[in-house]
């Protein structure tokens, strides 16, 4: 029974991933690749003229990237459901299936794994075809920095998580590097996020910020002062939730 519950939502959150929404982050992949190439054209040149202050600024994009992993992350786990529209089948509905089948991310190609991410950063890439960064701005240069990381990091987010879900002999090279340098999210990290009802370590690029916004309670307090403000209930929607509860009982 308990395997009939978990199959049955893994396959009906699996299903929502339709052509439409394929061919959509194909779109947004092209776009994100045209937009980060004229990005990088415009922040790269101040590297070696401001090479501190660009370094400070990328650690800020690190970090930034890394605690916006979260946050949409807990949204995607706390709030709302797969059927709320364009962001329901896009990102809430990914995330309920993950909790379900947890190795179902391991099994989606290139496109399933980062279009929904490039989608998702292109607000922030967007900024770079009018940035034109004066070198002489420390302000600017940080700016520029940031975005570099941000930008970098945020669309292959999910590919990070992904290569924390699989054995790390299969990762790639690159990846096992970043990973094993500490710099991208490693498995056993990551795994303190995969223990019913999923409420700890969100962080999911490098995971960096998770032990932070844990013990000071972060999410439960922005829990409260949001269903203070709206009266929505955390989780109330969770399939995964609901299904590890009704294994739980069986
Ligand atoms: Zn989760
Ligand atoms: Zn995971």
């Amino acid at each position: 029974m308990a395997d009939t519950i978990e199959h049955r939502s893994a396959q009906e959150l699996a299903a929502g991933y339709k052509m439409s929404h394929r061919i959509a982050e194909i779109i947004a992949m092209c776009i994100y690749a045209a937009l980060a190439a004229t990005l990088y054209y415009r922040v790269l040149p101040l590297v070696p003229l401001r090479p501190i202050t660009f370094a400070i600024g990328a650690l800020m994009g690190y970090f930034a990237a890394d605690f916006v992993s979260g946050l949409v992350h807990w949204f995607c786990d706390t709030w709302g459901s797969p059927e709320w529209p364009v962001v329901g089948p896009v990102f809430i509905r990914t995330f309920r299936e993950h909790h379900v089948d947890p190795k179902s991310i391991t099994r989606h190609d290139f496109i399933e794994t980062n279009g929904a991410s490039c989608m998702g950063v292109l607000p922030a890439v967007l900024p770079g075809v009018f940035f034109h960064p004066d070198p002489t701005s420390t302000t600017q240069v940080l700016v520029a920095g940031a975005l570099a990381t941000f930008c970098l990091l945020i669309p292959f987010t999910t590919q990070t998580h992904k290569w924390a879900h699989m054995p790390i002999e299969k990762v790639s090279l690159l990846g096992r590097v970043l990973i094993k340098s500490g710099i991208l999210l490693n498995a056993v990290e990551h795994d303190r996020h995969h223990h019913a009802p999923y409420l700890v370590a969100y962080c999911i690029t490098s995971g960096r910020c998770n032990k932070l916004l844990d013990r000071t309670g972060f999410w439960r307090i922005a829990e409260k002062l949001i269903t203070r403000l709206t009266k929505a209930i955390p989780r109330e929607d969770d399939i995964g939730r609901r299904a590890a509860e009704s294994i739980a009982t069986q």
